[in-house]
């Protein structure tokens, strides 16, 4: 139920449910009314206080023009690479996002999707379905625990992907802007040097301008025959053309990923291969993380409503 006197939210994406919910309980909710209907849109732009976004949406410093009322971009997600934080911070617009509480579930999808490329999990579930098992056995696999893994982005998530890691007797190292004097693990100063000493390339870095391409041909080349990439971070931040080259020629041995260029659009030439697994950004698609990001999100709108400290703005707004 929304009250015609509760604050104006625009939904600027198809929220799920357990963000939507409480929000049309606690504000009148204009859910994608920017694109379903620009006439209504800017009637009610001018009331607009607040952004509820979703990790992918995009909104822009054009969109932001359209709100002159205008005071908190809520993400559902800790990602936040579609927002123009400095078009918000311009126009005195807090940005919010909900780090931490999806760490787990992103740390499991990219252990369990190490594991789906290097045994060959969704290719072995393809081969026993279509019945070739009876004409003989799946080429081998490559063994995950012991290897060597690279992780580029060593934050909140890529933390919680090494601790899992620790537990397959896997050697971590990593890159990042800086190196962690209170980390165990190796550092390298470039991701092409932290793939050349590294059997599987992990990648969760943020997305946006500072890490475009930051895994382009060179890196793939360093990471060599026999190194696997796997993406949870954002499709950006991996040169498509340059990896579907890689896989194709075999100058890397797979690669798995959650996260890509064109969303939701996969280009034909990756879905070919059968070196890769491809999955459908999921990094966070559990019940109970889905939850804990939504109840994250509302308990932003809230605080920025109630007049109390934002539990979680991003950097930049903080
Ligand atoms: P975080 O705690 O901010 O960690 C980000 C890490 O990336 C930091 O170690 C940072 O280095 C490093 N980094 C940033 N810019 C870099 C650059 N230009 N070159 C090398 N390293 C760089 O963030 P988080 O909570 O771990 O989340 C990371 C990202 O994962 C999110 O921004 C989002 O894009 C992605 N994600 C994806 C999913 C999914 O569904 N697949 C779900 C959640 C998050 P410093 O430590 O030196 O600053």
């Amino acid at each position: 139920m929304t009250h015609s006197s509760a604050p104006d939210v625009l939904a600027v994406a198809n929220l799920s449910p357990f963000f939507l919910d409480p929000l049309r309980a606690a504000f009148t909710v204009h859910l994608r009314l920017h694109e379903t209907d620009p006439a209504a849109f800017a009637q009610v732009a001018p009331r607009i206080v607040a952004i509820a976004a979703s990790g992918e949406s995009k909104v822009s410093a054009a969109l932001m023009d359209q709100l002159p009322a205008l005071k908190i971009i809520s993400v559902i997600g800790v990602g936040y690479d579609g927002v123009d934080v400095a078009a918000a911070k311009a126009r005195g617009v807090v940005v919010t996002h909900t780090p931490g509480v999806l760490n787990d579930d992103v740390a499991d999808l990219a252990i369990a999707l190490m594991l789906a490329v290097s045994r060959q999990i969704a290719l072995a579930d393809r081969y026993v379905r279509a019945g070739t098992w009876t004409s003989g056995p799946l080429p081998l696999g490559r063994k995950m625990s012991g290897a060597r893994l690279g992780i580029v982005g060593m934050g909140r998530i890529g933390q919680a992907i090494a601790q899992r890691a620790l537990a397959f007797g896997m050697p971590v190292a990593y890159t990042a802007r800086s190196a962690k004097a209170d980390l165990p693990y190796a550092f390298h100063a470039t991701p092409r040097e932290l793939a050349a000493a590294s059997d599987f390339l992990v990648v969760i870095t943020p997305g946006g301008a500072a890490t475009r391409k930051l895994i382009n041909a060179e890196v793939l080349g360093a990471l060599g025959p026999k190194g696997y990439l796997v993406n949870v971070a954002r499709g950006s931040v991996v040169d498509e053309t340059a990896l579907i080259e890689a896989l194709q020629q075999g100058t890397i041995a797979g690669a798995a990923l959650d996260v890509f260029e064109n969303e939701p659009n996969v280009p034909e030439a990756l879905r070919a291969l059968d070196n890769v697994v491809l999955v459908p950004h999921i990094g966070s698609a559990t019940t109970q993380t889905r939850h804990a990001m939504a109840a994250r999100a509302f308990a932003n709108l809230e605080a920025h409503f109630a007049g109390q400290p934002l539990p979680s703005a991003v950097p930049e707004c903080r």
